[in-house]
């Protein structure tokens, strides 16, 4: 009989920033290195060293030891050291698709720069799995993938537990929604457990006997994987030496210090044909519930709203920008990069989830900005480009043109702003003094201004003030040039701007003085408290704040929307817990004030203002249980008697034509250890919600499994949730709010606005006081309602999905061009639109790709054009896979070429 393989890989689990700031866990990271540097080179049966599937840890350590850079390349092209797939430890469901195909297309980069990439994709930390893994494996050129949580058994620590399994081995087919199937890997006994391999023949005979015992348990060949290595794990100096003893004392195996390309050839080559099949995401729904690590997602809830703007301005505004309005040659692709790495060390498994000390994301708000910067620059440059090409020389002369650009998948309709420069003066005409007051003169004079479309036409809109204020050219080839500038704050109507289009619009001014101008008779507001257009009626209740809302299209009846609720919260960053005397308080529970905030014909603003007194903190009990490091399931605090005032403004906004209901609240708050949600009880009866994933609209069940003890069943979201019966339905659209949860209680939808805890959590002690969100802060989100029919309710998709992506404006001069004066530079027919763009770049060959996935589990016919080319289907290196005649599958992602 052969004998059992038992393949040893040694690795260290690094966290590259969590329970201490980054440069801590990074000095310790070079210790680390220096020591496996040096074992590769003194043990040549130390076979190679893992580096977590994240190939940051080469930059990491070159950085400070940028001298070892060829002892570095001289291992990962021996082998000696495997690196990649991936460029970070992402968090799965936190970051947006674009995010993912980036840190495979990076890692992968980092990796071939020194040698061959590791080929398996690694999770062993992720706080559940995506639906789509297998599909985004094998886009990436990956078959397999081990990952640690998601599938039973997973509990504290992630031990195995006495329970059914819901694989019967370790070894697993995993299938995505589209079919897509990989090999899955499950660390059944984590990550670790083959950790500090005793070199005593004593103890190792206790060690081998049980971990043997362990694996055994779940293997299902005879090739046997054990890990040596943990988080943070220093490497393990004789573990070849314990091999030759473990050899010596178990006859019957053959121990292999190895690595995950060996191990995976063995396996794949004596797989039974009885392994177990899981399917879509795995969230750890048949657990008890406690340790699942969702409510990650409502933790230190500014980074997931900066996150959320800083995506849209690199993915949506700035790489799309560069790939289509700037020369080939000149595609930013070092720049990009170079803002991706940074974006990608804010998207790791403890970063983005806000479970890490104060100063870990003190720095992530610093790259956030800087991020930000590199986008905002590169768009800028993109979108003067783009309107310096569109021709404008058919406005009359002195008139003053401007470009709007739609970068989303979708058509807008709505009220736009856009700031046109009037005029300047330059400081080198005149003392800056002079110049502004020259400008001033300007801003107050009595202008009357039309909006003029490039055929003349006058369209709906209107300036609404001025302002002078100081700006400086930076020119290419010469000194800045600094001036005053003068400029109308415009509002356009726009309705069913095309998706991916830009248009030139003028200010023209008019010789007839202005009246008492955009007094028009039409008003969207009745009552100071009903807002109402073609589509929606919606009263809001002098009594309580709630809301009252009729979709006209279904001649449906929403009652008490838009409630919010404040509960304790004795968990910490990981896990939210009500505190033990379950104190919840409703806005509901007192009158509001409501005032008209804007009333024009296209767009109606009311402001309600709630005030909710909510208890100021938790009770000293919780200091003591968090300094005890008690268990959050074992926890009794309570909240404080003290009260404080927690006042919300709300912002509803409605526009004429949309179907979008707005809510903007904005609110300061000064209370601790507590969860503020807004409450939507549909009254729908449906038992399954869908949610926007990677990727994928996820169908998933409103009651958890039997198993499930925890009162709270949270979900994570990107830009919406929707829940919907045979007739009717609501689409909930969020601005960086991505933890939702659905009550079965009136087919309630609960958005968390905002968690604030003073604990990390985990295995110790660690204080995090800036997790408690004191001060400033804000929510943005949207009801958007839909009829019975597929094409309406992903019609409510495609708005959520975009809602929060601005028009851009962007002043020009009158030029002749080369494009004409209204266009589009990507043409999407799907049927139902079931296909959602979720970027668009060049690769490295200049190519255009124009990346995007099906909503939808149906098939559905698809026409994607860039100026009547078809283009190809590739992957996400982008290597050729197929023409596109073929029909969008079910839960298909698509990459399309165009060369
Ligand atoms: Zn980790």
């Amino acid at each position: 009989m052969a004998k059992k393989k038992v393949f040893v890989i040694s690795h260290s689990h690094w966290d590259r920033e969590w329970y201490m700031p980054f440069e801590k866990h990074h000095l310790r990271l070079v210790k680390l290195m220096d020591e496996v540097l040096d074992l590769i080179d003194t043990d040549p049966k130390f076979n190679s060293f893992q580096l977590d599937g994240q190939a940051i840890i080469i930059d990491d350590y070159l950085a400070v030891r940028p001298e070892n850079k060829d002892r570095v390349a001289k291992a990962i092209k021996n082998g000696k050291l495997r690196v990649g797939p991936f460029y970070v430890l992402q968090d799965d469901f936190l970051i947006s698709p674009e995010s993912h195909v980036k840190d495979f297309q990076i890692g992968r980069q980092t990796a071939e720069k020194y040698g061959q990439m590791m080929g398996i994709g690694y999770f062993p930390d992720t706080f559940g799995n995506m639906g789509q893994t297998p599909q985004m494996l094998r886009l990436a050129g990956l078959d397999a993938v081990a990952f640690g949580r998601g599938v039973k058994p997973t509990g504290l620590n992630n031990q195995v537990s006495e329970s059914a399994f819901e694989s019967s081995f370790s070894e697993m087919n995993w299938i995505g929604p589209d079919q897509s199937q990989v090999l899955g890997i499950l660390f059944a006994n984590w990550y670790s457990n083959g950790n500090e391999i005793p070199v005593d023949r004593q103890e190792a005979k206790q060690y081998w006997t049980e971990k043997l015992a362990d694996v055994e348990k779940y293997a299902s060949t005879d090739n046997l994987l054990m890990m040596n290595g943990v988080d943070h794990q220093p490497v393990q100096k004789d573990v070849t030496k314990a091999l030759e003893v473990a050899q010596e004392l178990f006859p019957d195996y053959e121990f292999i210090h190895s690595n995950f390309d060996d191990y995976l050839a063995a396996v794949k080559a004596d797989l039974p044909k009885n392994l177990s099949t899981i399917n879509g995401e795995l969230t750890s729904q048949e657990t008890d519930g406690w340790y699942t690590l969702t409510n990650t997602a409502s933790s230190r809830i500014y980074l997931k709203q900066k996150n959320a703007e800083v995506q849209r301005k690199l993915i949506n505004e700035a790489t799309q920008l560069a790939a289509v309005a700037l020369p080939k040659a000149e595609y930013p692709h070092d720049q990009l990069t170079y803002a991706w790495k940074l974006l990608l060390e804010n998207h790791i498994h403890d970063s983005i989830t806000g479970c890490s000390v104060d100063e870990v994301h003190r720095e992530m708000m610093t790259r956030f900005e800087k991020v930000e910067a590199v986008a905002e620059s590169i768009r800028d440059d993109a979108q003067t480009a783009l309107a310096d090409q569109v021709k404008t020389d058919q406005f009359p002369e002195g008139s003053q043109p401007f470009i709007v650009i739609n970068p989303s998948d979708t058509a807008k309709t709505g009220v736009i702003t856009a700031e046109v420069e009037l005029e300047r003066a330059l400081f080198k005409d005149g003392r800056p003094d002079a110049q502004f007051a020259k400008m001033q003169l300007i801003a107050q004079q009595n202008r009357h201004y039309a909006v003029i479309a490039a055929d003349g036409r006058q369209v709906v809109g209107r300036v609404t003030g001025y302002t002078t204020r100081f700006g400086a050219d930076l020119p290419e080839d010469r000194f800045r040039v600094p001036y005053i500038g003068v400029y109308a704050q415009v509002e356009v109507y726009v309705k069913d701007l095309p998706a991916f289009s830009w248009q030139a619009l003028a200010l023209q001014q008019l010789t007839t003085p202005k009246m008492y101008a955009d007094q028009t008779a039409e008003s969207l507001i009745s009552d100071g408290r009903i807002l109402e257009n073609n589509l929606l009626k919606v009263e809001i209740s002098a009594v309580d704040g709630s809301l009252t809302i009729l979709d006209k299209k279904t001649n449906h009846t929403y009652h008490r929307m838009a409630v919010y609720e404040d509960t304790g919260d004795m968990g910490n960053e990981y896990i939210y817990k009500e505190t033990a005397d379950q104190k919840r308080i409703y806005s509901t529970d007192q009158a509001p004030t409501i005032h008209i905030k804007e009333d024009s014909a296209k767009r109606g603003v009311i402001e309600v203002v709630s005030t909710l007194q909510i208890p100021r903190q938790a009770t000293p009990q919780l200091d003591y249980e968090q300094r005890a490091v008690i268990d959050i399931t074992h926890r009794q605090a309570t909240r404080s008697q003290e009260t404080v005032a927690l006042t919300l403004h709300t912002f509803i906004t409605l526009e004429a034509d949309s179907s979008a209901l707005k809510f903007d609240v904005a609110y300061d708050n000064q209370a601790l250890d507590h969860r503020l949600r807004v409450l939507f009880p549909t009254e729908l009866e449906t038992t399954t919600n869908e949610a926007e994933s990677v990727f994928e609209v996820v169908q998933r069940p409103n009651v958890p499994e039997k198993y499930w003890e925890n009162p709270t069943n949270p979900q994570r979201q990107q830009a919406f949730v929707n829940l919907h019966d045979e007739k009717v339905g609501v689409t909930l659209a969020n601005d960086g709010l991505p933890e939702y949860e659905i009550l079965s209680k009136d087919g309630t939808i609960a958005l968390t606005m905002l968690r604030c805890v003073g604990e990390l959590g985990d295995w110790g002690y660690f204080l995090t006081p800036e997790a408690q969100c004191q001060g400033a802060q804000h929510a943005s989100f949207a009801l958007i309602f839909h009829d019975e029919t597929t094409a309406d309710r992903f019609q409510s998709y495609q708005v959520a999905r975009t809602l929060y992506l601005p028009i851009l404006t962007v002043t020009t001069s009158r030029h002749q061009g080369t494009r004409s004066t209204e266009g589009t530079w990507l043409e999407v027919n799907a049927d139902e639109q079931a296909f959602a763009v979720t970027g668009i770049e060049r690769d490295q060959a200049n190519d255009l790709i124009v990346r995007g996935y099906n909503l939808d589990s149906q098939a559905h016919n698809i026409d994607v054009q860039v100026a009547d080319q078809k283009g190809e289907l590739v992957d996400f290196q982008s290597q050729h896979l197929s023409e596109t005649t073929a029909p969008l599958k079910a839960a298909e992602i698509r990459n399309y070429r165009f060369k």
